[in-house]
């Protein structure tokens, strides 16, 4: 058995824990890293953010070939090959997990294939799929980022073949005549986009009144009339009980407005939220609190409740994303070599990738209202701006949120075309502290749908041009 002892020891490799274990050794500590699966990147490089994105691209072009390609003039009938698409996305999740692999090479991290768990506080054993301690790594500092996993209702088991997660929906061997989704949240939405591009029929159940709960209610509803637009249907207020295999596919029984009702799908896609991953770690033996939710508790420095043992990503509170992840990672990191590590939980962007894309950062209007906060709003239609129309994307609007006394920006929200990159800009100006009145004084180049959220800015004031 091997034995090993560095400053820190990273137990998974997501975009939580490879940009520790990069930035950790960037500042001079020797780091390892240990992953259960069998190539690295987490669940965002392995079957999420990438595969994902990799399929609503393709899935779009497929689209836009045959309904929409004929406004410009293009005549196309598009023909789905979906062996290469699903081919095309293997191969950019290869790259980037040799990709990490390859960065931590070059950074000198070492690298122990197996499932972490803890010895002591300050020992992780690495152990082999057959229960076998194949090393035990002394370490000055663990940092547990092992991120989450999909979850399901109570009663409701996902069988990998009818009743699926995201990950077997980024990997379906045919289009589906019905797919049923539950939940109208992120990954119901983006993989129910895809597969009613490629020709499904989409019913999405959703326990809520509404598509994307958490979200600005006027982008709600703005995303909710562009899925209809797409034909997808779906049933709010729906709580479902229960999803039955059948002979041809599998029967989800639901109540909705006092009634109990039943849908037949050939494919059922549980997309009712992730869980925290602590499976196997054994961190509650060394004294690492989790909360109600199954999270591992922090405090503001990453520090959990056992001494030297630190958690980041999915595993701890806060928005599961990739970046989230990351840029704790990165504090971690900083801290543990005696820098001052910190994230800005107030200026943490989120994108849905669907089409028009929803992006947000900051509060929402209900959240200011909650709070007692004066805001003013600023809107502004994609509709109006002159690169949407020749992008054929008119469907959405820039919303930004500013303090009635100060005009400092304090939420934007954003239904339309590349609203994902869009958000950018308003991300650095909260970052940057900056006014509503920056954005509307800074040039943005024309046409370019970076004018709307110039607009929206402008209006904030009630000084908008092009309206
Ligand atoms: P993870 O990426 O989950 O990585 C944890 C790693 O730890 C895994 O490799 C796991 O195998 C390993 N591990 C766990 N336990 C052990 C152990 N005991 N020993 C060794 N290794 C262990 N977020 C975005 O920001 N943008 C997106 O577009 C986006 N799209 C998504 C699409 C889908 C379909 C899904 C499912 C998620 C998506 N997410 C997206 C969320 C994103 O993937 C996560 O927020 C992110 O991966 C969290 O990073 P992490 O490092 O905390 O954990
Ligand atoms: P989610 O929390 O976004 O959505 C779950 C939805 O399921 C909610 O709308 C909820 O009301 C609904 N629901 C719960 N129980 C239900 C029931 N019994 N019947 C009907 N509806 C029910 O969760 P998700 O879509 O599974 O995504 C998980 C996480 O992954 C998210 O937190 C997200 O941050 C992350 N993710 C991010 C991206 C991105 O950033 N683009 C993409 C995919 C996933």
């Amino acid at each position: 058995m091997d034995n090993h002892s560095y400053d820190v020891v990273v137990v998974g490799s997501g975009p939580g824990g490879y940009v520790c274990a990069i930035r950790a050794a960037q500042l001079g500590l020797s780091v390892a890293c240990v992953e259960k699966d069998p190539t690295f990147g987490g669940t965002c490089l392995n079957v999420g953010c990438i595969p994902s994105k990799a399929l609503l691209e393709s899935s779009e072009l497929y689209h836009r070939a045959g309904k929409e390609f004929g406004k410009h003039g293009i005549v196309v009938t598009p023909e789905l090959d979906l062996g290469t698409m699903l081919a095309r996305k293997d191969k950019i999740v290869g790259q980037l997990t040799r990709g990490v692999a390859g960065l931590f090479t070059k950074n000198g991290i070492a690298t122990h294939r197996g499932l972490g768990r803890f010895r002591s506080r300050n020992e992780i054993e690495v152990v082999d799929p057959e229960g076998g301690v194949n090393a035990v790594l002394q370490a000055g500092a663990v940092v547990i980022a092992t991120g989450s996993v999909v979850s399901t209702l109570a009663g409701l088991e996902l069988d990998g073949e009818r009743i699926i997660g995201s990950t077997e929906a980024l990997s379906l061997p045919e289009v589906p005549g019905h797919m049923v989704v539950i939940g109208a949240g992120v990954i119901g939405l983006e993989l129910g986009s895809v597969w009613r591009r490629l020709g499904s029929r989409v019913t999405v159940l959703e326990y809520m009144d509404r598509v994307f709960p958490g979200a600005d209610a006027d982008v709600s509803k703005q995303a909710q009339r562009s899925f209809r637009r797409l034909g997808i249907k779906f049933e709010l207020g729906a709580r479902v009980q229960s999803a039955e295999r059948t002979e041809a596919g599998v029967t989800v029984t639901y109540a909705a407005r006092d009634k109990t009702k039943t849908l037949d799908a050939d494919v059922c896609l549980v997309a009712v939220g992730r869980r925290p991953n602590t499976a196997g770690l054994a961190a509650e033996a060394v004294g690492v609190e989790l909360d109600e939710r199954g999270r591992v508790v922090v405090d503001e420095r990453f520090r959990t409740t056992a001494p030297g043992i630190y958690a980041i990503g999915d595993v701890i509170r806060g928005p599961m994303l990739a970046h989230k992840a990351e840029d704790e990672g990165v504090a971690v990191a900083e801290l543990l070599a005696g820098k001052p590590g910190h994230v800005n939980y107030d200026a943490i962007p989120s994108v849905i990738y669907t089409d028009p894309e929803v992006a947000s950062v900051g509060k929402t209007e209900a959240e200011l209202k909650e709070a007692g906060v004066a805001y003013q709003v600023g809107r502004f239609p994609f509709m109006a701006n002159g690169r949407a129309k020749a992008l054929e994307a008119t469907d959405g609007f820039v919303k930004i949120l500013a303090d009635s006394r100060t005009d400092r920006i304090l939420g934007v929200h954003i239904v339309g075309p590349m609203a994902g990159e869009l958000i950018g800009e308003v991300t650095l100006a909260m970052e940057f502290g900056a006014s509503a009145e920056d954005i509307a004084r800074t040039c943005h180049a024309h046409p370019s749908l970076t004018e709307v959220v110039r607009e929206a800015a402008l209006d904030v004031g009630g000084r908008v041009i092009h309206i």
